[in-house]
């Protein structure tokens, strides 16, 4: 049975309370003055590592972590474990620190439920994407040793590191997963190896048992089939480029990641669709191995139903969960990343993650730009800066129009 409050020392007493009022400077200086231990907890068995979850704050429990607070410890009245307050918290980042030091995902609490389903169930689906797609290091570990006959292993420990990341991120839009490829350029450098890798850690979730997970099978899959894609192109690059060969190989590389991305970016003249982009997702869908999968099923049928949902979101769905009816004004035109903040500061129509979205996708948003801003600006009258982008637009030559002013990609429409 939990404690009262009475057995509290006043020192324990003002770590809650600090805790509790988010002050953290004075919870630092308070932790850095003695050597105290965090296992106590209060009248309903909560600890000060649960408190400070429940409260969301990353920095907090961060603190208490290097303090030595032990993540699984639970004696909580309704056995809710400090996971669970974060998934409540709705703090996705805070989820993905107290699981990569050890938290278990399959704790539930008294009525029967985990931490993800704790957030599914008020709605925090960032939190349930953050605790569903995240992988123990241990099984990147099995990869880093030569198992049985190898000689060598699979993955290098070099690669280990960036190849976890990579594999847990939340977002799989192909635009995403290929900016996110730039970002790890030796994890390309070594696409074979990690395809391999890829390839193996599909089958592994497809024969586990009980234990199976078609999920995070698809999502390997995936992965495979964009680096698969990044190589391809790579190949048709360096077959190309054979004759004139001024430029260095670095260069070649990260240039071949981009012209995949305005690949997937282009919208076709006659229906405003990422073309090659829903192309190059069912042909993914279409090539999983695991045709009695439910996965596999549910996707080839919403893919094949009248009027179907873009590929992008079938797949993002099959991976993430059906989402709830989100806002989607906040969403990245170029990634699909939820709550991108950044407008276009000339039509402030579109809004992107950061300048790097922005600039990927300006070959595309360019001709769109001035006419959209028109459409935002105050009685069509325009400043001497609009005028000067209706101008510049006016000299491209091809016509695209965009006539809603919202920011789904399949609300982009071209004529
Ligand atoms: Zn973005
Ligand atoms: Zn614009």
């Amino acid at each position: 049975m939990a404690p009262g409050t009475g057995d509290l020392t006043d020192l324990q007493k003002d770590i809650f309370a600090k805790i509790s009022s988010n002050e953290v400077r004075e919870l630092k200086r308070l932790l850095a003055s003695k050597k105290i231990k965090m296992d106590f907890v209060d009248e309903n068995g909560m600890s000060p590592l649960q408190h400070a979850c429940y409260k969301g704050n990353k920095e907090i429990v961060q603190m208490l972590l290097d303090q030595g607070a032990d993540v699984n410890a639970c004696q909580h009245e309704h056995m809710y474990t400090a996971l669970h307050f974060a998934a409540l918290s709705g703090n996705a980042e805070l989820c993905h620190l107290l699981m990569s030091h050890g938290a278990r995902l399959t704790a539930t609490n008294s009525v029967g439920r985990t931490a993800a389903q704790m957030a599914a169930f008020v709605g925090n689906h960032n939190c349930v994407a953050t605790i569903n797609n995240f992988i123990p290091k241990a099984d990147i570990d099995y990869y880093v040793k030569p198992q049985g006959l190898q000689a060598e292993p699979m993955l290098p420990l070099h690669l280990a590191e960036q190849f976890h990341k990579f594999i847990m991120q939340v977002n799989v839009h192909p635009v995403r997963v290929c900016i996110n490829l730039q970002g790890f350029p030796a994890l390309l450098e070594n696409a074979a190896k990690i395809q391999k890798v890829l390839e193996s850690m599909r089958y592994r979730e497809m024969t586990r048992g009980a234990d199976t997970n078609e999920v995070m099978a698809f999502k390997y899959h995936y992965l495979n089939c964009v680096v698969a894609e990044v190589v391809k192109c790579q190949k048709r690059q360096e077959a190309i480029k054979t004759e004139k060969s001024e430029k260095s190989n670095e260069e070649k590389k990260s240039d071949v990641v981009e012209l995949l991305i305005r690949r997937l970016l282009k919208c076709s003249k006659s229906d405003g669709l990422p073309e090659y982009q829903e192309a190059f997702l069912r042909e993914s869908v279409r090539e999983f191995p695991f045709r009695e999968s439910t996965i596999f099923r549910q996707m080839v049928a919403t893919l094949a139903s009248t009027d179907p949902p873009s590929a992008v979101s079938v797949v993002s769905a099959a991976i993430n969960g059906q989402r709830g009816f989100s806002d989607n004004a906040q969403t990245c035109v170029t990634c699909g990343e939820e709550k991108a903040t950044k407008k276009c500061s000339k039509c402030k129509a579109v809004q992107y993650c950061d300048r790097e979205c922005q600039r990927l996708h300006w070959f595309m948003h360019k001709k769109a730009c001035a006419r959209l801003g028109q459409s935002t600006a105050n009685n069509g009258k325009l400043t001497d800066v609009e005028k000067k982008v209706q101008s510049t637009a006016n000299d491209v030559q091809a016509s695209v129009e965009i006539d809603a002013v919202t920011s789904t990609l399949k609300d982009i429409a071209v004529e």
